[in-house]
């Protein structure tokens, strides 16, 4: 039977880590590598965490851009195309007095994916370089972005509806754009990058520090 860990002392400084299959915990020193209840491989950190949290960020940021200049979708109406950005859709909505779905579009499309690379990335920055914050709200800084994340492909959605509010008895024919596409690799970027990202990185900061 292992002793119970000391609190507000880290787990890794206390010699201890804990398999992520079977949840035993176990001594570093004795078991390095492997679990010596389920021999999973184990390590007390998420290896290379936080490169790989900084490469699906980058990656993000590089395809917000296009996400937002390019066409997110190409109306064929009357043998006529009509791109749409996510700008030109918002203001086709509100023309149309659908303020309510161009809210929702304004915040899946722009607020959330804007405010999650923002929040990741200067949580990230925190602990790169060692800043004294309060652990305790970077953590919930960072759950707010990891539950936020799982709406976000809620957006895909939504455009769905707005193809269908454009839709108004006429025939028309929908096609996505390059801006949907960079919209996705953001979506799943964003996830990906806070599901490397080992939060434990945030006490380790913080404890080595003092
Ligand atoms: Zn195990």
């Amino acid at each position: 039977m292992n002793e119970p860990l000391t609190p507000g002392i880290s787990a890794i400084q206390q010699d201890r880590q804990v398999c992520l299959v079977c949840n035993m915990d176990s001594s570093i020193s004795e078991n390095p590598e492997i679990c010596p209840c389920c021999h999973s491989d184990i390590a007390p950190r998420i290896k290379r965490s936080q490169q790989k949290t900084w490469a699906l960020l980058i990656t993000a940021m590089i395809f917000i851009i296009p996400a937002n200049v390019y066409p997110i979708t190409y109306l064929l109406k009357n043998s006529t195309l009509y791109p749409d950005t996510i700008y030109s859709g918002l203001i086709t909505l509100i023309r149309n007095d659908q303020e309510g779905i161009a809210l929702i579009v304004f915040i899946a499309s722009i607020l959330v994916p804007i405010f999650k690379i923002l929040a990741l990335a200067f949580i990230a920055l925190t602990v790169h370089f060692r800043w004294q914050l309060n652990p305790k709200k970077q953590f919930i800084a960072f759950s707010i972005v990891e539950w936020v994340g799982r709406w976000s492909i809620l957006d895909l959605f939504v455009i769905s509806i707005m193809v269908a509010v454009f839709d108004k008895g006429s025939l028309v024919s929908v096609y996505p754009g390059i801006a949907a596409t960079s919209f996705t690799i953001v979506v799943i970027t964003t996830l990906f990058a806070a599901e490397s990202f080992d939060t434990r990185l945030i006490w380790d900061s913080n404890n080595n520090a003092k």
